[in-house]
């Protein structure tokens, strides 16, 4: 059977030109091939990918999470505009992973960001769907690619503060920013220590009005906290400031923080030591997911697995001898 392939699609080269030539409507289309799932898209998206690599790279990535309603999408929309003043590019992605499970994504269900999304400067993406974290993780990163290939020099990377898709974030971007809020534990926030570990920099977000005070002691308390933790290898000690995205307050402060950063891994080699890192990780990441779906895509494995079963519940063979069982066949497949 022949595979489908879309009508509209253009030709590879001219992804790869309209994405260089910094054309938004054709950046949103190379995104929509990456994220397809049809075969023939994902050889376009691997032409596009390899034709683009070497102008991507130019940004600084910074992963963003919290909570709902902490305020991620309000202090986006203030500190993207603060960048676009500066004079930056802002492409703003976003990985929701409850896209997978429900219909409505907790991220995606508003109108969000709406004043950035006017500006010719800002680029604002919603989540890739997709059936595991690992392949909406993947899609993102390439997205990202594609992102600063067409001239974004900041790239944020949004995420839910509820689950392991933190750890994505955290694995694709240079620097990761945790908002919070004062006068709410860390439970309740849902917040895990893990998270916290991999912060570079706490916001206490919604510092105004009578909530001024709160934060002033909720970011002392976070500040010790971060204390305790062993020093990261980047050499950066984590900074937690307080901020209001609806006042407009502390949101340069971050983006000095971020400077500082940066100026700081560029001289002590960790970015590149990081970027390098995370470009093996992502190779790593490709080929568990590939050989799982090779594997698990696999009719006669499939069929193997069901007997094997049976077998394992009856005792007529161990779980380990089974699983070696099924790799021996996986194996003899090729
Ligand atoms: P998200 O779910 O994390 O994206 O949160 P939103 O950005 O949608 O914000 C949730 C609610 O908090 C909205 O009603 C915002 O207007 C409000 N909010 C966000 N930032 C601030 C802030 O700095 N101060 C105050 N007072 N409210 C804020």
């Amino acid at each position: 059977m022949k595979a489908y392939k879309p009508k509209n699609r253009l030709s590879s080269q001219a992804y790869i030109n309209g994405v260089l030539n910094g054309d938004r409507v054709i950046l949103s289309r190379a995104i929509t091939i990456i994220e397809s799932n049809l075969e023939s898209d994902k050889l376009l998206a691997k032409d596009i990918i390899q034709a683009i690599l070497p102008a991507s790279g130019n940004s600084i990535r910074i992963g963003i999470t919290g909570v709902p309603g902490v305020g991620k999408s309000t202090f986006i929309e203030a500190f993207g505009k603060h960048l676009i003043n500066q004079g930056h590019k802002v492409a703003i992605l976003s990985i929701d992973p409850s896209s997978q499970r429900s219909k409505g994504s907790i991220l995606g269900d508003k109108t969000r960001m709406e004043e950035l999304s006017n500006l010719e400067n800002a680029y604002i993406r919603p989540s890739a769907s997709g059936e595991t974290l690992g392949g909406v993780a993947n899609k993102t990163a390439e997205s990202m690619l594609l992102c600063e290939a067409a001239g974004y020099d900041v790239v944020l990377i949004e995420t839910v503060g509820v689950g392991q898709s933190e750890t994505a974030v955290h694995g694709m971007t240079d620097f990761f920013l945790l908002l919070m809020l004062a006068g709410a534990g860390d439970e309740l926030q849902g917040i895990k220590k893990g998270i916290m570990e991999m912060a570079d920099m706490v916001v206490i977000n919604k510092a105004d009005g009578d909530n001024i005070r709160k934060s002033e002691m909720a970011r002392l308390q976070y500040q010790n906290a971060l204390h305790i933790f062993p020093q990261s290898e980047s050499g950066w000690s984590p900074v937690v400031t307080k901020a209001s995205s609806t006042k407009n307050t502390g949101i340069d402060t971050v983006w000095d923080e971020v400077l500082k950063y940066k100026a700081l891994v560029t001289q002590n080699g960790y970015f590149l030591k990081n970027r390098n890192y995370q470009k093996i990780r992502w190779m790593y990441d490709n080929i568990n997911e590939e050989l799982k779906h090779m594997f698990y895509g696999s009719k006669e494995i499939l069929d193997e697995l069901s007997i094997l079963k049976k077998d394992i519940i009856s005792s007529k063979i161990s779980p380990v001898k089974a699983a070696q069982k099924i790799i021996e066949q996986f194996k003899g497949s090729f």
